[in-house]
């Protein structure tokens, strides 16, 4: 649940989006980055975190520091649902599989090979979501990019320092 105060005024367009991570219980908690909330409670276990939004984030300019943990190391990735390409999979090969029955094969590899190429289209017309390396927060909005790709050991070194300062090692 999300306090509602006075929601900022001044940013161009839509709000960024925040999912932030329950530090308890890692449930993700959406957050509305105009939201001038100062707390969020998790609806799962009861946690209240407190946010602190940054001007950069809620203005949709940047991801400068995460309101959950307050840390300034991110990742970029695809903001990729496996559901949709699998969907798009299963329906393609559900009806490739039904021509293939009625001997019409190469109908049912060209339904099959468009379902690929579905997914692809897919995939590369995804947008780019901003990770935090400590908490796993997400955000998703028309700010430009700083992040860099995933850094395995960047990630090890920032997580686990994370985890010790909000106890869970
Ligand atoms: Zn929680
Ligand atoms: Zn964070």
């Amino acid at each position: 649940m999300v306090e509602r105060k006075e929601r900022f005024k001044g940013f161009n367009g839509s709000p960024v989006q925040i999912l932030a991570k329950c530090p308890k219980c890692d449930a993700g908690l959406p957050v509305d980055g105009a939201e001038t909330a100062a707390t969020i409670r998790c609806g799962r276990c009861g946690h209240e975190t407190p946010l602190t939004i940054t001007d950069q984030v809620r203005g949709d300019l940047a991801v400068d520091r995460c309101p959950v943990c307050q840390g300034a190391d991110f990742y970029t990735r695809k903001d990729f649902d496996p559901t949709i390409g699998l969907t798009v999979v299963i329906a393609g090969a559900a009806t490739s599989a039904a021509f293939y029955w009625f001997g019409l094969d190469l109908v049912a590899y060209a339904i099959l090979a468009s379902a690929a190429l579905i997914d692809l289209l897919v995939y590369s017309r995804l947008k780019d979501v901003t990770v935090c390396y400590r908490c796993h927060s997400e955000f998703r909005g028309r700010y430009r990019r700083g992040a860099a790709a995933f850094d395995l050991h960047a990630a090890d070194v920032l997580e686990q320092e994370y985890e010790r300062k909000i106890g869970r090692r």
